[in-house]
């Protein structure tokens, strides 16, 4: 206990007054230094106990500082982790509305294209043409409404039957065997008429369409054939065909003898004619004759339309068909003081042709080229083996071939006409103006008896300038039904 008095020495109220600053300065915060009292009385006591106490805290408190510490860094930490996921789920939900985005585009276009397959299968099954898809063996997958129609067989019943067994053709062989070349070996498209059965035995008539699908490598995914019933188109074609064929006959007999007559007047069978009758009975011998042409072209254009123009293929040479054409018409080329110039390949193979039909297709192009050439012009025919896979003037010959080419250096054929050409009685402007006798028949023909005998026809011209007709002939003959 400490005893306090006036009369008490500095040397015990100094460490007293000591540690009682020091007791007010721990009533503040936590000291830096300690109390130096060094006596061992009682004050001296109370400040070792002061110091000790404040070195505790100190302690204590550098502990708590610590702990202080590391839980912010923790807390910071903690806010930066928190930060971070933060951003990753702004991105993971940012990521997903593009995906959900992507995916809201890929289901409309999914239900556009589901719809328009709708449409599309709508629009199949109501065409009124047959539509049949089948595999590439011919066993149907898909048939449309007008299959019933038109066969008398429901789509259903048509599914996974052979397309071949169900309308049973009566069509020959040699058909077939063209038909499956077609498509499935040179896989391009086969268009043909056929005659088919329905379903109550009834025999009708159809032209059809038949093309591949193929896959990126050229493989056959399936077949798609369209159909169309002609069937009454072709009874009124032959009913049409009938007349004119009857017509042409009736007309024939009488302008034989209008023929006959003139020619007979003309020759003097009648006595003398004075020059005006002369020019009269010219008039009427032409006009005779230019009928007799027209007929004989209509009944040649039903035989070749009705398919009963018949075919012989035979070995024929070439050059000897065009000698033999030259050979007839050399009296109107000499007429119009025309160079005729022959340029034939030596050993030059024989065609398998039709010799009649071959001759009437020279006939033609030399005939016309004789018409629209201009008086000197010049007239050549030239004829070359093209080996397969050759050029042939513009063409690639598909098999070893012979090409007959007619040019002239004539009026040429106008640009905006030249697609109209084998148009049946197409002639242009300036042909009708060079000569006015032609009846625009005679291409038309000629383009049909080309196909029945498997070759190719085209030309090239510049008006004004002249033209060159082709005509490619296969060597071997080649199936054409
Ligand atoms: P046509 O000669 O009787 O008029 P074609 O059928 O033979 O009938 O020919 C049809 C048309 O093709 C002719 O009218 C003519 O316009 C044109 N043509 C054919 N060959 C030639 C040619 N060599 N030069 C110019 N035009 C031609």
């Amino acid at each position: 206990m400490i005893f306090i008095g006036v009369s008490m020495s500095r040397s015990i109220t100094e460490p007293i007054n000591e540690v009682t600053k020091f007791a007010n300065k721990i009533s503040q915060g936590i000291p830096q230094q300690s109390i130096m009292v060094t006596s061992k009385d009682e004050v001296g006591i109370l400040a070792t106990a002061f110091n000790n106490m404040v070195r505790r805290l100190q302690e204590s408190y550098a502990t708590l500082e610590q702990k202080v510490a590391e839980r912010t860094k923790e807390l910071a930490e903690k806010t930066e982790e928190a930060k971070n996921s933060e951003r990753a789920a702004l991105n993971i939900a940012a990521d997903l509305k593009v995906e959900e985005g992507k995916l809201s585009e890929e289901k409309t276009k999914a239900e556009n294209l589901a719809n328009d397959l709708k449409k599309f299968k709508l629009a199949l099954d109501n065409t009124s043409d047959q539509v049949v898809i089948t595999d590439p063996e011919g066993t149907v997958v898909y048939a449309n409404a007008s299959v019933e129609k038109i066969t008398g067989y429901a789509p259903e019943e048509a599914l996974g039957k052979k397309s071949g067994a169900l309308w049973k053709s009566p069509m020959p062989l040699e058909y077939y065997q063209n038909f499956w070349h077609t498509i499935k070996e040179l896989k391009t498209t086969f268009i043909g008429e056929i005659q088919n059965k329905r379903k109550n035995g009834e025999l009708y008539t159809a032209v059809i369409s038949v093309s591949p699908v193929l896959d990126e490598k050229g493989d056959i995914l399936f077949f798609v054939g369209i159909e169309r019933d002609i069937t009454k188109e072709k009874q009124i074609d032959t009913a049409k065909n009938e007349f004119i064929s009857l017509a042409s006959h009736q007309l024939r007999t009488p302008l034989t003898a209008i023929n006959w007559y003139s020619e007979m007047i003309l020759g003097g069978d009648a006595g003398k004619l004075t020059k005006k009758q002369k020019g009269y009975f010219n008039e009427v011998y032409t006009a005779s004759q230019q009928m007799n042409d027209i007929i004989k072209s209509f009944l040649n254009i039903l035989r070749l339309e009705t398919g009963t123009q018949t075919k012989n293929l035979v070995p024929v040479d070439l050059a000897a068909v065009s000698k033999s054409v030259l050979t007839e018409l050399h009296l109107q080329a000499e007429r119009k003081k025309l160079r005729i110039l022959e340029k034939y390949q030596k050993l030059l193979p024989s065609v398998m042709t039709d010799a009649d039909l071959t001759r009437v297709i020279l006939q033609n192009f030399v005939s016309n080229a004789i018409k629209y050439s201009r008086d000197d012009g010049e007239v050549s025919i030239s004829l070359e083996f093209v080996t397969k896979g050759g050029a042939a003037d513009g063409k690639t010959a598909t098999e070893d071939s012979v090409l007959t080419a007619v040019h002239d250096s004539g009026i040429g054929i106008p640009e905006n006409v030249q697609d109209k050409i084998f148009s049946k009685f197409f002639r242009a402007d300036n042909a009708k103006k060079q000569d006015p006798n032609g009846n625009g028949l005679g291409l038309y023909m000629t383009k049909i008896m080309v196909e029945m005998i498997g070759g190719q026809i085209w030309f090239s011209s510049k008006e004004g300038e002249g033209t060159t007709f082709y005509l490619l002939l296969p060597k071997e003959a080649r199936r054409v039904v």
